[in-house]
């Protein structure tokens, strides 16, 4: 059987992460990844040449952001697009009312006011919240104590539930009150037109990764751990798992002994959810200049209702939108042809035969992909926001949980990815690294 020091199951940001600074500290690491690259759930597109973030695409916030240093440091290029985290009104938007027509400034500006109002107030709602209280408990509180009319209450209700599905992929009624605590964004939020992947791709120079691993078993125990893959077994002291909570929770990767009932407990809590892509490019620009996004309220958004134009990327007319929650179940095994054709319906809504005929038109499918099993996790009902930095808990000093829904203060980013597997990699080694010699250092391969 193979010996080595550590064991790094996955080769995500998390992974990578863990890998880097481990390598770099003298550690004798292998990566075990079960896909054919690296990256995870940052993933890039590069059909005929031209550049899509299948995953994740945002830094949400570039300010005290590890992710952003790191980027910085590799000489990764960005772009400015402030709009990422479902906010109002932080960049010029295309509001259309729910009879398709554009708001004016006016009316969009009330709107958005009328968004901030609530939030404000949602703060206390949610600290007030009972333990199992959902986020559209806590929403359908502080909208009914504006004393609004129907109309002026429901569109900011709307907005709410969107911002849910958007940020978490799940109705706001299978969200914890507290599940978008984290949702908070200092600086720009920028994204990357030559690709998320420059990342892992970087963190990954010089480390011994194995793709086509598929981890199946950890046996831990006073004698290491031995870790077995679809194309063997490896001895370690230590073992960093990083693979995605679905993986965990579906057992396509058993522990042994078990996990303890303080992991299991707060893996219990965590669920994967649905959220998927919709990236369209186009002949030619029908939409508003000038705009960060387009918007459409009322009923006739309850699928479709946001669209991000990329086109700042690369010049090429580009739309973004989301099939999120309820939407990404609905489109489930439906062909690309079907869910382009549905979102170009709800598009000649507001832009009529002005539309064209889309050029290239991709769909993800996060949620049937059995090495991620959903895009990221939510906190359920009756979850704390504890319950990520639970996961992490090292067990008897030998297994090391980490990945994005381990990491309490930014779970379902590539910023919780990051941190939580430079945590792995202090546990591991007993004392502090700095996160920084994750760009300073090259390991010896
Ligand atoms: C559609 C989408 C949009 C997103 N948007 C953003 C965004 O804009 N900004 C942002 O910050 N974040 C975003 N995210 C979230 C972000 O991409 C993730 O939080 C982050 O990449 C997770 O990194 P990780 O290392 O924790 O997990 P992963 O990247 O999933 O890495 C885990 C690795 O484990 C591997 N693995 C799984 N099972 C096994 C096994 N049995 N054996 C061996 N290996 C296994 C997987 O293949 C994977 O490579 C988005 C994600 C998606 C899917």
């Amino acid at each position: 059987m193979e010996e080595t020091e550590v064991v790094v199951i996955g080769a995500g940001v998390a992974g990578l992460t863990a890998a880097r600074l481990l390598a770099g500290a003298g550690r004798r690491v292998v990566v075990l990844e079960a896909r054919d690259r690296i990256g995870g759930r940052v993933h890039t597109d590069r059909t005929d040449g031209l550049v899509t973030d299948l995953g994740g695409s945002w830094i949400h916030g570039v300010e005290d952001n590890a992710v952003a240093d790191a980027v910085a440091a590799f000489g990764i290029r960005t772009v400015e697009f402030t709009v990422g985290g479902y906010q109002v009104d932080s960049r010029p938007i295309a509001y259309h009312g729910p009879d398709g027509r554009r708001l004016d400034a006016g009316a969009a500006a009330r709107f958005a006011a009328d968004v901030h109002t609530v939030d404000r107030d949602l703060v206390d709602e949610i600290e007030r919240s009972a333990p199992d209280d959902s986020y559209r408990d806590v929403v359908a509180r502080a909208v009914a104590a504006q004393g609004w009319d129907a109309e002026r209450a429901e569109r900011v209700r709307e907005h709410l539930e969107h911002r849910s599905e958007e940020q978490y992929g799940v109705a706001s009624d299978e969200l914890a009150a507290h599940g978008l605590d984290d949702d908070t964004i200092a600086g720009d939020e920028v994204v990357f037109p030559d690709g998320y992947d420059a990342l892992p791709a970087h963190l990954a120079a010089g480390l011994d990764v194995r793709l086509g691993h598929v981890v199946a078993r950890v046996d831990h125990g006073d004698d290491g751990v031995v870790v077995t893959s679809s194309r063997g077994t490896v001895h370690a002291d230590v073992v960093v798992v990083t693979v995605p909570v679905g993986v965990l929770q579906a057992g396509d990767l058993v522990l042994e002994p078990p996990l303890p009932g303080r992991h299991r407990e707060a893996l219990g809590r965590l669920r994967m959810n649905a959220f998927e892509k919709v990236v369209l490019r186009f002949p030619e620009r029908f939409w508003d200049e000038d705009v960060y996004a387009i918007r459409q309220l009322g009923p006739a958004g309850h699928r479709w209702h946001s669209w991000y134009d990329l086109t700042r990327l690369d010049g090429v007319p580009t739309l973004l939108t989301f099939a999120a929650g309820p939407a990404a179940r609905a489109i489930r095994g439906w062909s690309t042809e079907q869910v382009a054709d549905s979102v170009l319906e709800q598009l000649r809504r507001l832009y009529g035969d002005a539309v064209g005929t889309p050029t290239s038109v991709l769909v993800t499918a996060w949620q049937d992909d059995p090495f991620a099993r959903g895009s990221y996790a939510h906190m359920l009902p009756g979850s704390t926001t504890d319950d990520h930095d639970d996961l992490a808990t090292p067990i008897a000093g030998r297994v090391h949980l980490a990945g994005e829904a381990t990491w309490t203060l930014d779970p379902a980013t590539v910023a919780g990815a990051l941190y939580s597997g430079h945590r792995a990699a202090v546990a591991v080694l007993g004392h502090d690294v700095p996160i920084d010699r994750l760009w300073a250092d090259t390991p010896a391969g």
